[in-house]
């Protein structure tokens, strides 16, 4: 039986064996995967240690996804953007790859809930590393403009240097987006978990503007909440893109699309208290 594992720090809360449980059921596919603690101090050992015995990849979890950048022999183009490293895979030459899907993650959720990208004015807030993950699938869908925007402008800055000649992407302070229209607002902070918002003006949410929150609960996002007061039609919360870059890692590994939308469901029944 092959064997995958996520690694991380705290990592008991992880969703990803129940994902990657229901996805080999789904597809047959004769795997294990679990969740494993790495000790902080510990990353490099643990993946040598889990590769020696016989491991064929592995997801990486905070705070480990820039470590395994730097533990990667090979990167797509996608991770070595995105300065991190979800997904690692042993090749049949025994070198290990690294890939970043959470990008993609993000945009087949998208897709899957017919919203389309192309030719479209998306607003990412927030400039940490799920912002950076997302940003080249982003552009790959050919939206009409990406802006940045984030509290502390020199990260949106420092996003937009590193994307530029990939695509139209700017950055824009807080308090320079008034008056501004988008199609699709993406909050990347994770000013939800602690229940705040991220600071944009009320006035950018227009009864057409899709809002996606990248944290994920049993409850409405606090940010999607807002967006729903403000007159959003649509929100989405992150739980969509938790399952689709499982799903992205699932194909790396095996070869084999799974579907998202069963577990995308099952998992959300999980939540539920
Ligand atoms: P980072 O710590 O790298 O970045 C955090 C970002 O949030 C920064 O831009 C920070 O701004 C901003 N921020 C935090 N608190 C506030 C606030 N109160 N007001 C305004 N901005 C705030 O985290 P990540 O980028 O790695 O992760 C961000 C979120 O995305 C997390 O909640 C994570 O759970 C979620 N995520 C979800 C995924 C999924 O599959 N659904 C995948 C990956 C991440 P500043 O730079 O000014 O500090």
């Amino acid at each position: 039986m092959d064997k995958y594992v996520v690694f991380g720090n705290p990592i008991a809360q992880s969703k990803s064996p129940f994902i990657h449980t229901l996805f080999a059921r789904q597809t047959a596919q004769d795997m294990s995967y679990e969740a494993r603690l790495a000790p902080l101090e510990g990353f490099v050992a643990a993946m040598e240690t889990f590769f020696a015995d016989g491991g064929r990849g592995c997801n990486v979890t905070v705070p480990f996804k820039e470590q395994a950048f730097d533990y990667a022999d090979q990167l797509t183009e996608r991770a070595r953007l995105a300065g991190a490293v979800n997904t690692l895979k042993k090749l049949d030459d025994g070198l290990i790859l690294g890939d970043n899907t959470d990008g993609e993650g993000l945009v087949q959720d998208l897709l899957q809930h017919q919203i389309e990208l192309q030719g479209k004015r998306i607003l990412l807030v927030g400039a940490g590393g799920a912002a950076r993950g997302v940003v080249l699938p982003l552009l790959a869908q050919q939206p009409s403009s990406v802006t940045i925007t984030n509290r502390t402008v020199a990260k949106a800055d420092a996003l937009v240097e590193a994307f530029a000649t990939h695509g139209p992407v700017s950055a824009k302070a807080l308090d320079e987006l008034e008056g501004d229209h988008y199609d699709i607002i993406i909050n990347s902070t994770s000013a939800s978990l602690s229940g705040q918002l991220p600071g944009i003006p009320a006035g950018l949410i227009e009864p057409h503007t899709v809002c996606y929150d990248m944290v994920y609960g049993a409850e409405p996002t606090a940010f999607n909440q807002w967006a729903q007061q403000q007159g959003a039609n649509v929100v989405l919360d992150g739980l969509g893109m938790l399952v689709g870059q499982a799903a992205e890692s699932f194909m790396l590994w095996r070869g084999i699309r799974p579907g998202a939308r069963q577990v995308q469901r099952e998992l959300r029944r999980s939540l539920q208290p």
